[in-house]
């Protein structure tokens, strides 16, 4: 296994008044180089743009939620970016930004395209970094969320495995808030009927998904026979100890 696609919430990267988090960030990159060195075919999926583009501007007028969006992620992906860019370079990586619709991915020739631009910066050794554009992918063209983009590039760069971090350790048999929910360590897919009565409709705070789609994305996904796991982005070297194949580790694992 060598080609990751690894999905980073917004709840991941910032913290509770909306910055970006570069503890974590710098956390997450760290582990990041090192499977990069270890000889790991990465990319990244990360979310944030809105979430860190939404403390930097003050908007003297009200701003409807499309203009809002607009404006919030066309200044949050340059701070998420330069952030990336500077982490990486302390590791000697270069990382370099893709961002896409869903309705160019639906095309073919400009999935195409994705799939080459994407495919020539793995062979030169550069780390791809995706986001949604959020300043044109607006309403009934845009992604679900994030989980869904991470989805499409696992299926479309032939990943060996599709990690999704979140800021929960995976899907629980309750609420997860109740002491008595158990997380569930292991979605056979084929089985999935048992888990679907597990899926609540709720999302995080400052990103669009939540289980529910995680779970729909993760379930499609390893329908074609790439493995998927729902882990939390918060716990120390949960890449590293993933890949590692630490038992320990908690998380969902997807699989035929
Ligand atoms: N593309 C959005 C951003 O970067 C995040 C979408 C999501 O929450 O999944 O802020």
């Amino acid at each position: 296994m060598n080609r990751l696609v690894v999905k980073i919430g917004s709840n991941v990267l910032t913290r509770e008044d909306g910055t970006l988090d570069i503890t974590r960030m710098s956390a997450i990159t760290d582990q990041v180089a090192c499977l990069y060195k270890d000889g790991y075919e990465i990319i990244l999926v990360s979310s944030g743009a809105v979430a860190s583009g939404r403390t930097e501007v003050t908007v003297g007028q009200s701003l409807d939620d499309v203009s809002s969006r607009q404006l919030y992620s066309a200044v949050g992906q340059v701070k998420l970016m330069n952030r990336y860019s500077d982490l990486f370079s302390s590791h000697g990586i270069v990382c370099g930004q893709v961002l896409t619709t869903k309705d160019s991915l639906s095309q073919p020739g400009q999935y195409e395209n994705q799939r080459h631009c994407i495919d020539v910066m793995l062979s030169s050794g550069v780390i791809p970094i995706v986001n949604e554009n959020d300043t044109i992918s607006l309403t009934e063209l845009m992604f679900t969320d994030n989980d869904e983009l991470s989805g499409t590039m696992a299926r479309m760069m032939k990943a060996d495995m599709l990690l999704i971090l979140s800021s929960i350790d995976g899907l629980y048999d309750g609420d997860p808030g109740d002491p008595c929910s158990q997380l569930v360590p292991l979605v056979s897919v084929g089985d999935e009927e048992g888990v679907s009565s597990y899926i609540r409709p709720v999302t995080s705070s400052s990103g669009r998904g939540g289980m529910k789609t995680k779970c729909g994305i993760a379930i499609k996904v390893a329908r074609e026979g790439i493995p998927v796991v729902i882990a939390n982005g918060r716990r120390p070297d949960v890449l590293l100890k993933l890949i590692r194949g630490d038992e320990d580790m908690p998380c969902t694992r997807f699989s035929i």
